[in-house]
């Protein structure tokens, strides 16, 4: 690369670049079965999505400000977790498992 081509490939970006990021939220199961109730969710998810309920397993308290960050999702380490993703002005998939938040299998 010659002087001065870095500048010029900053300002000739493709106009989709500056577009805004669509708005992102998800859908949270939790899979009580395979919970080992470690609290790792409750404790790192970073909205505050779950509190741990009374038999020890979270509970998908404030699913209104998850942002499908996938957290959760990557660190469980009993993969008990499923995050769908639900784009702005989607209607939320409608699975028939997720009951509450909390699935028993
Ligand atoms: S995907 Fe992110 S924001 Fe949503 S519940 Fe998991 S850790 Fe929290
Ligand atoms: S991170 Fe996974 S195993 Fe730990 S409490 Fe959350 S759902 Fe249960």
């Amino acid at each position: 690369m010659q002087a001065g081509e870095e500048s010029q490939a900053v300002e000739e970006a493709p106009p989709e670049t500056t577009k805004p990021r669509p708005k992102r939220r998800g859908k949270v199961t939790v899979f009580d079965n395979w919970c080992k109730g470690c609290g790792l969710c409750v404790a790192f998810c970073p909205r505050k999505v779950f509190e741990l309920g009374p038999e020890g397993h979270p509970v998908v308290v404030h699913e209104e400000r998850c942002t499908a960050c996938n957290w959760c999702v990557y660190h469980c380490p009993d993969f008990a977790i499923v995050v769908e993703l639900v784009e702005d002005g989607e209607q939320e998939r409608k699975t028939g498992q997720a009951v509450g938040g909390r699935v028993r299998r």
